[in-house]
């Protein structure tokens, strides 16, 4: 599956489509769209351009010279302050415009008028450049991509993906015929398009032992195209017990490398890439990251959720973040018992649901401890206090059956995300439910709204202009320049 993939906010697709639509005899309107281009290769899967919309400009009025329900033709003069602006700030730019009548595929005009911007684009701005095209037709995206060293070919993207309470995707490819015969019975219960649109996917695990690796197991039978695997921890024999996938013989390899290949053999239609770092602390690890559509967090770890709660507004990609939780108590016959037991599924978009920090799943002071933990193994839980921090972690035995219910209530979390199935009581929450497997119920819980949220309530990293990865010096340049 080669071919670029782009997205755009929920927001940014309505006031696209809304803008588009605007013309009061429907005549044929254009925008501007700039994108900043993550230029990711990750071995293992398919080398595919990530493009996030950033703004959109609409044209003025002033700027087009012409118009009908089936032309529009523009002025060349106003967009070089635009161009000057993709240069400044590293941005692509990319052209919209709409067929009000169809087709929903690009002309011949269409042809010639991208040829002319690009030409233009590239006089101004060099031969490095690349270029979007974006068209509106039918209810349906289409887009392709160009590049200045070859502006008479273009190529078609992969497929665009807007994320809005949900993720739609338009101009993906259909399955193989191979893939849909795996896929009869997922097909049989939601259709082919999502048998297709999860093969276009891209989908990210962080952390692959006891939820990472059911879910990337299952996930790869489900019919996902790409999944990228990262975990830096080796298999230990008490892992055994919980995850898929793995071996005896595995114990003391990195989990994602075997889960790779356990995966590959199982013979679908798959790429997977392995990568043997954290996120919170390597670049490496962060572009992988950002190279993917959708990010599901497997981690028991503080400072790794944190990065994911940043990244999914900076990269504009849904989080299903999963985790255990609970206590274990002595029985009256002097052997532990659960006194309660969890598995807790968050489900964050870039513009719908609370982060991690308003969910509660992660706090300062426990990020904090970790990072103290880190530099010190030697710390006390008294010199932390004595530093006002403490260990978040509460009892999560690892027991098999709760660690894979929870993978597979995140699975299906994407099943849901892609065609939405479930029908939720009033009292369950989208954005943040537990599964109680001692109670033997699904809840949630309220937790107050604070607008002031940086991630969730001010968006202040929603598509953050970076310096570096993630505006974090200590991850390192921005992959662009890597
Ligand atoms: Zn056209
Ligand atoms: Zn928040």
């Amino acid at each position: 599956m080669m071919g670029a993939r782009i997205t755009l906010l929920g927001s940014q697709h309505e006031a696209l489509k809304g803008f588009l639509e605007s013309h009061p005899h429907g005549h044929e309107m254009a925008a501007v769209v700039l994108f900043k281009r993550l230029r990711i290769q990750v071995e293992g899967v398919s080398d595919s351009d990530r493009y996030l919309a950033q703004e959109i400009i609409p044209f003025e009025d002033a700027w087009v010279t012409g118009s009908s329900p089936s032309h529009i033709a523009f002025n060349l003069a106003p967009l070089r302050e635009i161009f000057r602006r993709c240069e400044d700030e590293g941005l692509v730019f990319g052209f919209v415009h709409n067929h009000p009548a169809g087709p929903a595929e690009f002309s011949d005009v269409d042809e010639k008028n991208e040829y002319t911007l690009i030409q233009a684009l590239s006089n101004r701005n060099g031969p490095d450049i690349t270029f979007v095209a974006m068209l509106w037709a039918e209810e349906k995206w289409v887009a392709r991509t160009r590049s200045a060293k070859a502006p008479r070919s273009s190529e078609s993207v992969r497929h665009t993906l807007v994320l809005g309470k949900q993720i739609s995707l338009y101009g993906y490819k259909e399955s193989s015929d191979t893939h849909c015969e795996v896929q009869a019975r997922q097909t049989a219960a939601f259709g082919q398009p999502f048998v297709d649109i999860l093969q276009s996917l891209r989908v990210g695990v962080v952390g692959n032992g006891g939820t990472g690796s059911p879910f990337a197991t299952l996930g790869a039978r489900a019919g996902i195209g790409e999944l990228v695997l990262i975990d830096k921890d080796q298999l230990d024999a008490s892992n055994l017990n919980r995850v898929r996938g793995l071996v005896r013989a595995d114990i003391e390899q990195a989990k994602s490398t075997t889960l790779k290949a356990f995966i590959e053999n199982i013979g679908l239609s798959i790429k997977v890439a392995a990568v043997v770092s954290e996120v919170d602390t390597d670049p490496i690890a962060v572009d992988a990251l950002a190279s993917c559509d959708v990010i599901i967090g497997c981690t028991d770890d503080f400072s790794g959720r944190e990065l994911l709660n940043v990244a999914l507004y900076v990269y504009a990609q849904p989080l299903i973040d999963i985790g255990l939780g609970g206590r274990v108590d002595e029985g009256k016959d002097g052997y532990p018992y659960l006194r309660y037991h969890y598995g807790r599924i968050s489900t964050i978009l870039p513009e719908a649901g609370q982060c991690l920090f308003c969910q509660g799943v992660i706090k300062e002071v426990w990020i904090r401890a970790q990072h103290a933990r880190r530099d010190n193994p030697a710390i006390t839980a008294e010199e932390l206090k004595g530093r006002y921090l403490e260990d978040g972690a509460t009892d999560a035995p690892g027991v098999g059956p709760f660690t894979s219910a929870t993978a597979d209530y995140a699975l299906a979390t994407l099943f849901d995300l892609i065609k939405p199935f479930r029908r939720f009581p009033p009292e369950v929450r989208r954005d943040m439910f537990f599964v109680d497997f001692v109670k033997m119920g699904i809840h949630s819980h309220e937790t107050a709204k604070d607008t002031e949220c940086p991630y969730c309530g001010t968006h202040k990293f929603l598509l953050l202009k970076e310096s570096s990865r993630l505006n974090r010096p200590s991850l390192g340049k921005r992959y662009e320049f890597s």
